[in-house]
């Protein structure tokens, strides 16, 4: 036990010097850290190492080869931070090693998972009786939204699809925004719907769906929605679309990876009104709620549907009374994830998210303020914590992107958005601060100046 003492307090201390040199270090790893690595391609050993080597061997070649996301100058790929308080329930969770599928694997994991259900469903404003499934992230949330979809509108039709599967099905059509995040269609791939069969509806200038450009409904039909354009920011008009396609009996769901937590704040939230009404949700606890990876949730406004798509029976496992997690995911045996979500709507309640989504938009507006006052083209309305920006030609841009990641000050990734190649600004992390941001900026100005950017 002395050992496992020393062990944890060892790994708990190799983590705080970590964090707290974060700040001082490039944000991306230096090419010796990333030579390194080649320190771990070592045969497998026949005898085992003793643990404490094990543990110095990862933070000696792994921790300088990390890049720095869980700083405040990381803006790529809507990345959130974690906050402290989840990394330190993620650990006194992993010290349990709970199965958090059922109660009689984990009463606790359950139950706190069924306090986080409850605060989301307040916290979005999602009507009563929507069920949740804790997953690994937005894909599979999407993937296990439009499960319970599939069902639900076959259901519809006469088909029972969880026993009989797709071949000999009635036709499902499916309708996507031009602008629908690659995973969605990856999903519908997964669910034998295909990628490439879904029927893409124009999008606006800000990458929305236009409702009056959905066509005429007939026969089961899912129409997938978005908040939170990766590039924009933007949110679909949601309400629109169900005025449009609910009264044809469609499903809409809504892929809220992370613009579904503008619903948490005041000044956000009037772009997300009437999302309420959509069928299904998705969204990830890992980008703006800053729990660490491997969290996303799916919402499905009809529990029963998502359990219809997701119940498992036999023989051995024990019937659930309460709630029993793995009747609503994909997984059976899984990690208690719901307890880092817990964590972060424990500690931040209600305001704490509310603040943690605005100062994320007001960094983003710095950020544009900062580049249009340079004469750099913000191509977006900057109405959430995304900010895309084209300095130039295709090259120029690609240039100043490389040119920012390899000074380390500060990461951001490169885009693609309406046919324009940009950079993208992300800013998801509760780790960023005013001065973390005006750093930022000013490596990325420098950047431009030294590509030639065009202004
Ligand atoms: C990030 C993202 C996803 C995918 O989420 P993962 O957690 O990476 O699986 C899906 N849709 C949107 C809009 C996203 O931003």
């Amino acid at each position: 036990m002395d050992i496992t003492a020393g062990l944890l307090r060892d790994a708990a201390e190799r983590s705080i010097r970590y964090l707290d040199t974060i700040g001082a270090r490039s944000v991306v790893p230096t090419p010796l850290a990333i030579a390194n690595l080649a320190g771990f391609d070592e045969p497998l050993a026949d005898s085992g190492a003793p643990a404490a080597e094990v543990l110095a061997c990862l933070d000696r070649l792994g921790s300088p080869a990390t890049v720095a996301s869980a700083g405040g100058r990381f803006f790529g790929f809507v990345t959130g931070g974690a906050l402290p308080a989840t990394v330190a329930a993620n650990w006194l969770a992993a010290a349990w090693d709970q199965e958090g599928g059922m109660w009689a694997s984990s009463p606790a994991s359950v139950a706190i998972e069924a306090t986080a259900h409850r605060w989301l469903i307040e916290l979005i404003g999602l009507p009563d009786g929507t069920a949740s499934a804790f997953v690994t992230g937005a894909t599979v949330a999407n993937l296990t939204a439009l499960a319970a979809a599939r069902s639900a509108v076959l259901a519809a039709a006469g088909w029972d699809v969880e026993a009989d599967g797709l071949i000999g099905a009635p036709p499902l059509t499916v309708l996507v925004g031009a602008e629908v995040h690659p995973t969605v269609r990856k999903g519908l791939g997964i669910l034998g719907l295909g990628r490439n069969r879904a029927v893409e509806v124009e999008t606006d200038r800000q990458g929305r769906i236009r409702p009056d450009r959905i066509p005429r409904i007939t026969g089961p039909t899912i129409v997938c929605t978005q908040v939170g354009n990766v590039n924009s920011g933007a949110a679909d008009p949601v309400a629109a679309v169900c005025d449009r396609v609910h009264p044809d009996g469609a499903w809409v769901h809504v892929d809220g990876a992370f613009g579904l937590w503008a619903r948490a704040a005041e000044s956000t939230r009037g772009q997300v009104l009437g999302v309420e009404r959509a069928d299904s949700w998705a969204t990830d606890a890992h980008k703006w709620l800053n729990v660490p990876y491997d969290s996303g949730l799916a919402f499905v406004r009809r529990g029963e549907l998502l359990r219809r798509a997701m119940a498992l029976t036999a023989a051995y496992l024990p019937v659930a009374t309460g709630r029993q997690p793995d009747h609503y995911t994909p997984e059976l045996s899984r990690r208690a994830r719901g307890v880092e979500v817990w964590a972060a709507l424990r500690f931040l309640g209600r305001a704490g998210v509310a603040d943690l989504v605005e100062r994320c938009c007001r960094h983003a507006r710095r950020f544009a303020a900062g580049l249009a006052a340079a004469g750099h083209r913000v191509m977006n309305d900057v109405v959430l914590n995304q900010v895309v920006v084209n300095f130039g030609s295709p090259e120029v841009n690609d240039a100043i992107v490389a040119a920012v990641q390899a000074d380390g000050e500060c990461w951001c990734g490169a885009t693609t958005w309406r046919g324009e190649r940009a950079m993208r600004i992300s800013v998801s992390s509760w780790a960023t601060t005013d001065q973390d941001v005006e750093r930022s900026l000013t490596a990325i100005l420098d950047a431009a100046r030294r590509c030639g950017a065009s202004r």
